[in-house]
């Protein structure tokens, strides 16, 4: 068994992904000898996420937040800053917030709405670790729809029975505390959920990546149910066996982070900026 089959075994996840064969490239994920370097790491797949989402279009105005779980202090959070283009985020203008939304580093300021969703996110699920929200045009518009993906592809089973409808507090903007704990009962055991006439949420147990990938996933799945949904046509659905099956094997925490991989890639060699 090679290097990274043994470390899928060893946290219980298999890969139809995972190379068989010893000696090739292949995405490992990393180890950390310090908190502090696993601070920076995050921070800085953090911004990672942030330039994707400018990448992806996913930004409108100041809207749109991207959390990762502080592993110094896990009370505490890390956070794009309020008014900066996602292009423009950067490790030196991160922000690390605490859960009643008190900036406690860095210069900027902190999305109100933003911390009241994923603070109440966080505070109730000590297992997620990274949450990522926009205002996205196919997200936004199929959650006016107040309705689930379906499996109409295989990409799509990835969020099939792993991601919720929220109708709490639909379209009323989330500046009150009472609002982000609502949408955060909604959030248990999956990692996305499509807030009725608001837009997407995805969330990760495992890492920023995943969350990041999860949601340019989510938002392209919703493209493509609208444009198959506009044909009038009846689409062929995934049967319910195999959309579970194809869940297990193309939807994981691992995969998403897998997916992100060659996005990073391609960030570190187009936009060096990023680690400034
Ligand atoms: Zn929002």
């Amino acid at each position: 068994m090679n290097a990274i089959a043994e470390q899928l075994r060893k946290s219980g996840r298999t890969s139809i992904y995972q190379p068989e064969q010893e000696g090739l490239i292949y995405p490992e994920e990393p180890s950390f000898s310090s908190r502090e370097e696993e601070r920076r790491h995050l921070k800085e797949r953090l911004v990672g996420a942030c330039r994707a989402f400018a990448l992806h279009g996913l930004d409108y105005g100041f809207a749109g937040h991207l959390t990762v779980r502080d592993p110094i202090d896990p009370s505490l959070y890390w956070t794009n800053p309020m008014a900066v283009h996602f292009a423009d985020v950067k490790v030196s203008n991160l922000i690390l917030a605490d859960h009643e939304g008190t900036v406690v580093e860095g210069d900027y300021a902190i999305n109100r709405a933003g911390f009241v969703l994923h603070a109440a996110i966080h505070e109730a699920h000590p297992d997620i670790v990274a949450m990522c929200h926009a205002h996205t045009v196919y997200g936004s518009a199929f959650a006016a729809l107040g309705k689930e993906l379906l499996p109409m592809t295989q990409d799509a089973c990835a969020f099939y029975e792993d991601h919720v409808v929220i109708l709490d507090e639909a379209g009323q903007v989330a500046v009150e505390t009472k609002a982000g704990h609502k949408v955060a009962d909604a959030f248990k055991g999956v990692k996305a959920a499509i807030h009725q006439n608001h837009g997407l949420l995805t969330a990760s147990r495992h890492s920023i990546e995943a969350a990041a990938f999860w949601f340019i996933a989510l938002e392209r799945c919703c493209q493509q149910q609208l444009m198959i949904e506009a044909t009038g046509q009846v689409p062929k659905l995934v049967t319910q066996d195999r959309a579970r099956y194809s869940r297990e094997h193309v939807g994981s925490e691992y995969i998403g982070w897998l997916h992100f991989q060659p996005i990073w890639e391609q960030l570190v060699k187009a936009q060096p900026d990023m680690f400034s």
